[in-house]
């Protein structure tokens, strides 16, 4: 899947009708929520019973069947997407305290006690049009929504070009909404014969909180500093908010100005990724890396360290799509002891998290995370039995709803 994105020209009524499916899609997607958690004890909800629910939605609601009806049933896949997930924590390593309440408990305390239990969406920003209901014009430059939504023709945009793919490979459009205005989305179905030469080269990756990584051939990456300075101004511009008064046209603006730096770090975090991630995947047939527990991080309350798992994140997605995108290997191994052990004869070292340098008795003398980096990589190998690696395509990439499409792969036997 390859995504290309356009900005979108139009009138103030498109827009508000743009914002208004955007709505709709919300709404589908909680009812559905709603409708699983009170009949899931009784019988089987799957994605087929909720989009069996979301035909009945839209004859009870008219703004419902205003919507064209594959837009409906993506809806509802959003809401079984995150059920299904919810099913898969619960499966997984979730302690089992969780699990038993998940199944013991009323949904209203199962909600408390599980943080994977599906939630409903409130500030939604998108709607995604399958095959149907839009149009493209012939002068390559527009785009018609043809439903009862009004949205109409939008121009489009953008220095991509749409239509060296075929209007049969684009397999959803989405519209969707950020702090400087309204965006269209093309998935398309590409095959993947961009396969590159093979490197002979593997690579292992190392996160750590002095470097952005550390890689097991010795070289360190630094953390980009762009982030923590835009985070200052960013924190000035959210207090600015509360200075003004609720509902005043000043509180409007400043939420907007907060809203656009958000925006632009994003944007940088996103290029930062980008880059470092193809220059990777390009001269690498193999990219190993810790499968952080994000649950985890989360609690970590280091400015620092949060800063870098945003990042972090994000490089590992696009690390993750560029791989599946070239034919490479990506492979996220569980981080037991990957700084500890010494990467030459095994033994365990026991260091806290200052020192910096990894000794060890059979000789070894590595920078710390240098260390950890060519045991991730080892383990990656499948040096270790403990090695449960497993990559996850580019579903997370494409958003909550394209989940269905692009399948978890198990790297460890890929068929690329
Ligand atoms: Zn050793």
């Amino acid at each position: 899947m390859l995504v290309l994105e356009y900005k979108v020209k139009a009138k103030p009524r498109q827009y508000q009708a743009i914002r208004e499916a955007i709505r709709t899609t919300q709404f589908i997607r909680n009812k559905c929520l709603i409708y699983w958690m009170d009949t899931c004890k009784e019988t089987k909800i799957d994605r087929f019973a909720l989009n069996k629910y979301s035909t009945e939605l839209r004859n009870e609601y008219k703004f419902v069947k205003d919507l064209n009806s594959m837009a409906v049933q993506s809806s509802a896949e959003r809401a079984w997407s995150a059920i299904s997930r919810f099913y898969e924590n619960c499966l997984k390593k979730v302690p089992g305290k969780k699990a038993k309440n998940a199944v013991l408990g009323s949904p209203q305390e199962e909600r408390f006690f599980k943080t994977g239990y599906p939630r409903f969406q409130h500030d939604n920003r998108s709607v995604e049009y399958k095959t149907s209901g839009w149009k493209l014009h012939k002068t390559k430059r527009r785009i018609t929504f043809s439903d009862k939504k009004g949205i109409g023709e939008l121009k489009l945009l953008g220095k991509w070009d749409i239509h060296t793919f075929f209007v049969k490979s684009i397999k959803r459009v989405r519209l969707l909404r950020r702090a400087d205005g309204y965006y269209c989305q093309f998935s398309i179905d590409v095959d993947n014969s961009n396969q590159l030469e093979p490197t002979g080269k593997q690579i292992g990756l190392d996160v750590g909180l002095e470097y952005f990584y550390s890689d097991s051939n010795g070289n360190h990456v630094e953390n980009p500093r762009f982030l923590r300075q835009s985070q200052k101004s960013i924190k000035r511009s959210q207090r600015r908010i509360y200075k003004h008064q609720k509902g005043s046209n000043k509180r409007h603006k400043s939420r907007k100005i907060y809203a656009r730096k958000h925006l632009k770090v994003t944007r940088q975090r996103t290029e930062f990724a980008k880059k470092i991630a193809l220059t990777l995947v390009q001269s690498n047939d193999l990219v190993a890396y810790e499968d952080l527990i994000v649950k985890n991080m989360v609690k970590n309350h280091c400015l620092a360290k949060s800063i870098n798992d945003v990042a972090w994140r994000l490089f590992r997605q696009w690390l993750e799509y560029f791989s599946y995108k070239y034919g490479r290997q990506a492979i996220a191994v569980k981080p037991h002891y990957t700084s500890q052990s010494c990467s030459t004869c095994g033994i365990k070292v026991k260091k806290s998290l200052s020192v910096r340098t990894h000794i060890c008795k059979c000789g070894c003398k590595l920078q710390r995370d240098t260390n950890a980096a060519i045991n991730i990589l080892e383990k990656a190998r499948g040096g270790h039995p403990q090695s449960n690696a497993r990559g996850v395509a580019t579903s997370t990439l494409l958003g909550e709803s394209l989940v269905e499409q692009v399948a978890t792969v198990n790297r460890e036997s890929p068929r690329l």
